[in-house]
């Protein structure tokens, strides 16, 4: 184990629409796709800092299986973690549609499809097609029926070491965007709350960690990556709560 588990979305957008949403799907409004070419870029220079060597990658989104060149990302992050775990990370509906290449490229590379149960797929069709094509599956939940409801502050006036100590996303949830390293989903998506919410929760240089500046090694992202970010101020730990799934209404309440 290298300690070095990371998420990058390859969509922003999604085909469900749910309440609470991590990565603030439901206030992205138009079609927004990864170009390849970055997230090769990305990758390449990761596996240099890594040595190719990480616990696992997760390809995800918005739902990354509505990006039309969604195979180039599963051969490319094959490519650069050769030995270690790829994820694809979907809700699972659009499986039924995807073409004979999708499943030989997930079957060659060793791609696993991880599909959190949510409201709107077919299960047990799911499970068919993966067998049938050889693709390993994990289901990452039981059938979803609560969400954790995340809070943010928008005034910024939290203490933040006081949330970043309570926090559990720290450290577990990297996330990719842009070229730099985030140790959680919320300041590398932050900017579709602000663009639909009309805030202006700010993400400063410090939050991230710039993976293509000179002399980033492993062990400085791994220190990177637990430390408290500006960005801490911003949440509300100490308020999450379990609250049952529902389709989002795209209400700020939902977040904060
Ligand atoms: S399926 Fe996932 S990405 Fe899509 S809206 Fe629901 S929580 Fe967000
Ligand atoms: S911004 Fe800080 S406190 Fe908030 S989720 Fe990220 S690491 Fe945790």
């Amino acid at each position: 184990m290298t300690g070095v588990q990371f998420e990058i979305s390859i969509t922003e957008h999604c085909n469900l629409n749910c309440a609470y949403c991590t990565h603030f799907a439901p206030c992205v409004t138009e079609p927004e796709f990864l170009p390849v070419g970055s997230f090769r870029k990305d990758m390449k220079r990761f596996s240099e800092i890594t040595g190719g060597r990480i616990d696992y990658l997760k390809i995800m989104g918005g739902e990354p299986l509505l990006h039309p060149e969604v195979t180039e990302f599963l051969i490319a992050g094959r490519e650069y973690f050769p030995q270690d775990a790829v994820d694809l990370y979907t809700n699972g509906i659009l499986l039924k549609d995807m073409p004979d290449t999708f499943w030989d490229v997930c079957r060659r590379k060793d791609i696993r499809l991880v599909i959190a149960r949510y409201p709107g797929a077919d299960h047990g069709q799911i499970e068919r097609l993966c067998a049938a094509n050889g693709v390993a599956l994990r289901w990452a939940s039981e059938p979803v029926k609560v969400m954790i409801r995340y809070k943010f502050d928008l005034t910024g006036q939290q203490d933040g070491a006081y949330q970043h100590r309570i926090c559990n996303q720290c450290g577990t949830n990297l996330q990719f965007r842009d070229g730099k390293l985030y140790p959680c989903c919320r300041p590398a998506n932050i900017k579709h709350f602000n663009r639909y919410f009309g805030t202006k929760l700010k993400v400063a240089d410090a939050d991230g960690l710039d993976i293509h500046a000179p002399g980033v090694t492993l062990d400085a992202v791994k220190e990177f990556i637990y430390k408290q970010i500006p960005f801490c101020r911003y949440c509300r730990n100490d308020a999450a709560e379990s609250v049952p799934w529902k389709p989002s209404e795209r209400n700020i309440e939902e977040w904060t």
